[in-house]
């Protein structure tokens, strides 16, 4: 395609934008009590997921987006650890809380977050509460990675972002008929598939976890 711009120009601008503004979030989120770190790229994220991880090291995974677009789930059972999962088919509904309680109590929950505020705030709306949960107790470290289009003003824009893109993408993808699936507008619904149940708002580091945020450079997840 002839373009009548320079898509260098265009990538440097992104990239430095991404970048500005994630170590604004980074900032907030250390003096929060999170570790936290950018990523310039998903390879390096990756590198920077792998470190963190302990030789021997259970990983349990929420149901994130991010974490399998980085390919972190094949990477790290590769690297010899065990990793716990309940995206796998046939699952029936015992087996899925089974998995969802192991990976919760893993030496490392990797995850994603549904926003990031400037402020330094984790902000997630989950439709069963496992990851809300896990994110707060259970494993010994948590490990969130998350693109920085997750990066919002404070933690209304968090809300609002999730209902109006994270949520209506989730329930495209599992084919729900939730409002925000058929129309992209979040109606306070009442739907039996609805999502948006548990609204958690991590401000400062949970005390017994060790907890670690990575922003990336690039748009991930939803
Ligand atoms: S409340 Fe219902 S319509 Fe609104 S974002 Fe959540 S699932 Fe979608």
């Amino acid at each position: 395609m002839n373009r009548d711009i320079d898509e260098a120009l265009l990538t440097r601008i992104r990239e430095t934008y991404a970048r500005v503004r994630s170590e604004q979030a980074i900032k907030a989120l250390q003096r929060n009590g999170f570790e936290a770190a950018y990523a310039a790229t998903p390879e390096e994220a990756a590198q920077k997921v792998f470190e963190l991880v302990p030789a021997g090291a259970s990983v349990g995974v929420g149901g994130s987006m991010t974490a399998r677009q980085l390919g972190l789930l094949r990477a790290l059972a590769e690297r010899g650890h065990k990793v716990v999962h309940h995206w796998l088919p046939g699952l029936t509904p015992a087996e899925a809380r089974r998995l969802r309680l192991e990976e919760s109590v893993c030496d490392v929950y990797l995850t994603s977050s549904n926003a990031i505020t400037l402020d330094g705030k984790l902000v997630n709306v989950d439709g069963t509460g496992n990851r809300a949960g896990a994110m707060m107790y259970g494993p010994g470290r948590v490990i969130v990675v998350a693109g920085y289009n997750k990066v919002v003003a404070d933690v209304d824009e968090a809300v609002a972002r999730i209902k109006a893109v994270a949520a209506p993408m989730n329930a495209i993808r599992y084919s729900y008929k939730t409002p925000c699936a058929l129309t992209g507008v979040c109606n306070d619904c009442s739907s039996p598939d609805r999502l948006c149940r548990v609204t958690a708002i991590i401000e400062r580091r949970p005390n017994s976890i060790r907890f670690n945020v990575l922003l990336v450079g690039a748009e991930l997840g939803f």
